[in-house]
């Protein structure tokens, strides 16, 4: 008799939820992307207790057809890919399929759902990854899902949570960087009570970042515009002036997704260098569009890290950006070369 067993379908996804569903923010970023990936231009969202208690992500989006609503829950389910040749150029923010099924499998979802071509929505409730209640409803067209209980079948993960503060904080970053990435969407953030982001949506990128850093960082920017032949970027260089000893300050989006790249910072960094002193990192929001053949985003579970196939030349591109549009800035140009 052999030792070896394939793992019920429960397990596996609790396992993959390991990966997916760190945290509260974790699962606001993957319900927001949704969102974006439903077509919504307006989503809100609302965080009780750092999201440990509560979150609820509203959108305005296509909804969810009547007959999809057990399978959305189904790990490798998914609208968005049809085979493995679709990985080459993905157009969505998501595509693996993993995140309802690993976030139902760690708590209790509600969700709330309707498309345009339905007079009535659908109402399900999953506990722990099983479906245990499933009714028509009334409600707008759109999806909303509310968390609740995250990690109540996993002690270990919750014992790692922090405090709610802490977790309020993760969320409200995580939804700031995502406002950045869509100005033409409207994002309300709501803490136990107070409005902690409440984007436009207005398409405009300035009023998004004066909505999150305010007065002093929205005044004090050098637009970028660049195109070469193998990106486009679009976005802000914040003045030497208002570089902060956190890197935290830098926003990267490579087709509208959220990363972190080491190669895009270093080549912003090295833009930047003389200009700003050691240790200090400037204010940066690049919107970067790159012909998806040239990027892997299927790299890691959260999708945050993602291969350039052309890196040096992905490089050249960001540090001209960057480099431009701080030469074109009369009175830096001149402190510059004076040095
Ligand atoms: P993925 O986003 O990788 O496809 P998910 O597990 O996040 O996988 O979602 C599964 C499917 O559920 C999606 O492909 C989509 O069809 C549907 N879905 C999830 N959230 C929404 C939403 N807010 N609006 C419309 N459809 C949604
Ligand atoms: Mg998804």
């Amino acid at each position: 008799m052999g030792k070896i067993v394939l793992l019920d379908e429960n397990t596996s996804n609790k396992i993959a939820a390991g990966e997916v569903v760190e945290r509260p923010a974790s699962v606001i970023k993957e319900l927001i992307e949704n969102s974006i990936d439903a077509g919504a231009d307006s989503i809100s969202i609302e965080a009780k207790n750092g999201g440990v208690s509560l979150m609820r992500v509203t959108d305005n989006g296509s909804g969810i057809d009547d007959d999809d609503v057990e399978i959305a829950f189904e790990r490798h389910a998914t609208s968005k890919i049809r085979s493995a040749n679709d990985l080459e150029s993905i157009n969505s923010l998501g595509f693996r399929g993993e995140a309802l099924a690993s976030i139902a499998s760690v708590s209790v979802v509600e969700l709330t759902t309707r498309t345009i071509n339905k007079e009535y929505g659908i109402y399900a409730r999953v506990e722990g990854g099983t479906v245990k209640e499933l009714k028509q409803v009334g409600c707008p067209v759109g999806t909303s899902f509310v968390v609740s209980s995250l990690f109540y079948n996993t002690p270990a993960r919750y014992k790692f949570l922090k405090k709610d503060s802490t977790e309020f904080g993760y969320i409200s970053e995580i939804v700031n960087r995502i406002a950045l990435a869509k100005p033409g969407i409207s994002f309300k953030l709501t803490g136990n009570s107070s409005v902690a982001l409440h984007s436009p949506g207005n398409n405009d990128l300035l009023s998004v970042i004066f909505s999150i850093y305010g007065k002093e960082v929205s005044r004090n920017l050098l637009p970028i515009d660049y195109e070469d032949s193998i990106l486009k970027i679009k976005g802000y260089a914040g003045k030497p002036e208002i570089s902060r000893s956190t890197r935290e300050y830098q926003s990267i989006f490579i087709n509208g997704r959220y990363i972190k790249s080491k190669l895009i910072s270093a080549a912003i960094e090295e833009a930047y260098k003389t200009f700003v002193m050691k240790n200090k990192h400037p204010f940066t929001v690049l919107n970067i569009e790159i012909n998806p053949l040239l990027v892997d985003v299927n790299v890691h579970p959260t999708k945050m890290e993602i291969r350039f196939s052309k890196e040096q030349e992905v490089f050249r591109s960001v540090y001209h950006a960057v480099n431009n549009a701080l030469l074109s800035a009369p009175l830096i140009r001149d402190a510059h070369f004076q040095e």
